[in-house]
């Protein structure tokens, strides 16, 4: 996990947040290869589901809502994590991860329970404290709206891109008038203050979601939770590239499951800390839309014109966390390998999530010559490829050891060949080396678009 969270600072993937301050705990900036990286995982999830679709609507909803909104959607009284204080420091920590550390499994216990287990299990803190009682710990970050400061002033940063949603469901149905199923989606920033983040960019205090409500028939939505589940799934091998053996489709049971939730199934994957929630897949019955139409007093029912029936749809929530997934990528993809006594390392990313698709070099800086043929080969490339990389600092080799660090497929070089100086058959083709292998091809510059887009 150190070698990771290094490499991803060393080559501009992912920042301590406000680091020249000392940081800001659960925060984290994405560098230029990070945002690269987080874009194509945004892009290929609104690609398969919402693009290729016919039924789902998305939405870019404000981070600040009406404060009512969490009350009816059971937030303010009911997100909360068990928190456990260090009664000498009080410092404070997750009891059940506490628990975890201690080899105690908490799954499936209550607040009530992880207390007594503690106690009599007589688990100290991490500085070898007594622990006090455990607490329900409200994980919404409050703030104050507009300038008077007052009770009546207070909202919440959202916790979950969920209830954006849910309160424009109307809205989206009054628009476009939609037949059930159909989903509404959204990638946006939530806020939830995490009692103890940690593990890098895994557990954090500002994250990004990617979320779909799914309406359905009630009676249709064991059909749709199974049809997602394989659909998060083939987002994750398919279009991401992750290793399949790395994933685990896990059953939350009841007492760990979501207010909202009447079924739930976890997508855990193995990171290098050990095998955690990926993303989720929540069927939230009519709760949402119930609780706000009760709350606001605004019809939120569906009238179905081929039944003559009217009723409150009930949702599936398909939610993704782009963080996790980020994490997943990276440290799956994290290898190293020896040649000639000299460790290398590389990330295998697939090409679909690559940052970089293809660097393009020339073979010596200080020969006019081939930087201006080089030059010409990336503009021209550029076109077909946006993210493609120009790189004429060092010599080759460490150039490549770069590439390979930032997971770039393939490397592109223009040499003395190419100008067709040596003879010219190899006028106008390119060294292409690939970075799993080490593998170097000559191909015509005409083919490069296509050996690059893998078609
Ligand atoms: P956990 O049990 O790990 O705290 P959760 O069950 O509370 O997660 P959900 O409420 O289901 O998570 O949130 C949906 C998704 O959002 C998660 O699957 C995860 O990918 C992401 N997520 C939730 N909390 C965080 C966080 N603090 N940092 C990074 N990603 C998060």
């Amino acid at each position: 996990m150190e070698k990771i969270v290094s490499l991803a600072k060393r080559r501009g993937f992912v920042y301590q947040g406000s680091e020249i301050y000392g940081g800001l705990a659960g925060t984290w900036d994405y560098g230029p290869l990070g945002v690269a990286l987080k874009k194509n995982i945004e892009n290929l999830w609104w690609k398969r589901f919402v693009l290729d679709r016919e039924d789902m609507y998305g939405i870019d909803a404000a981070l600040l809502m009406n404060p009512n909104v969490w009350k009816a959607s059971g937030h303010v009284d009911g997100f909360a994590d068990p928190l456990v204080e260090d009664v000498k420091t009080h410092r404070r920590y997750r009891a059940d991860h506490l628990l975890e550390e201690a080899g105690v499994d908490p799954k499936g216990m209550t607040a009530a329970q992880m207390d007594q287990t503690l106690k009599e299990k007589g688990i100290r803190s991490p500085d070898g404290n007594t622990l006090g009682d455990v607490k329900q710990f409200n994980m919404m970050f409050k703030t104050s709206i507009g300038a008077s400061g007052d009770e009546s002033s207070i909202s919440y940063l959202r916790p979950e891109t969920a209830q954006g949603m849910f309160v424009n469901f109307k809205n989206v149905m009054d628009t476009f008038h939609p037949k059930l199923p159909f989903g509404m989606a959204q990638i946006g920033k939530a806020f939830r203050n995490e009692i103890a983040p940690r593990d890098f960019i895994f557990r954090v205090r500002e994250l990004e979601q990617m979320e779909i409500e799914y309406f359905v028939r009630p009676e249709d939505w064991r059909k749709h939770f199974d049809y997602f589940l394989n659909e998060q799934k083939d987002y994750l091998t398919k279009d991401l590239g992750l290793p399949e053996q790395y994933i685990h489709s896990v059953e939350v049971p009841a007492v760990d499951r979501a207010h909202y939730s009447k079924h739930s199934v976890d997508t855990e994957f193995d990171f290098p800390f050990g095998q955690k929630e990926l993303l989720g897949l929540a069927y939230r019955t009519d709760f949402d839309l119930g609780a706000h139409a009760k709350a606001s007093g605004v019809d939120l029912s569906y009238y179905d014109e081929e039944t003559k029936e009217r009723f409150t749809p009930h949702c599936i929530e398909p939610t993704f966390g782009v963080g996790r997934l980020f994490l997943a990528i990276l440290s799956g993809a994290y290898a190293e390998d020896e040649k000639n006594g000299e460790v290398r390392t590389f990330l295998k990313f697939s090409s679909n999530v690559a940052p970089v698709k293809a660097a393009v070099f020339p073979l010596l800086k200080n020969k006019p010559e081939l930087v201006a043929k080089a030059r010409e080969v990336y503009v021209d490339l550029k076109v077909q490829i946006p993210q493609l990389m120009w790189d004429d600092n060092g010599n080759i080799g460490k150039r490549y050891r770069r590439q390979d660090e930032i997971g770039t497929p393939y490397c592109i070089t223009i040499d003395f060949d190419t100008l067709g100086e040596s003879g010219d058959e190899k006028k106008d083709t390119v060294t292409v080396r690939e970075r799993d292998t080490g593998e170097q091809t000559r191909l015509p510059i005409s083919e490069l678009a296509k050996k690059v887009n893998g078609s």
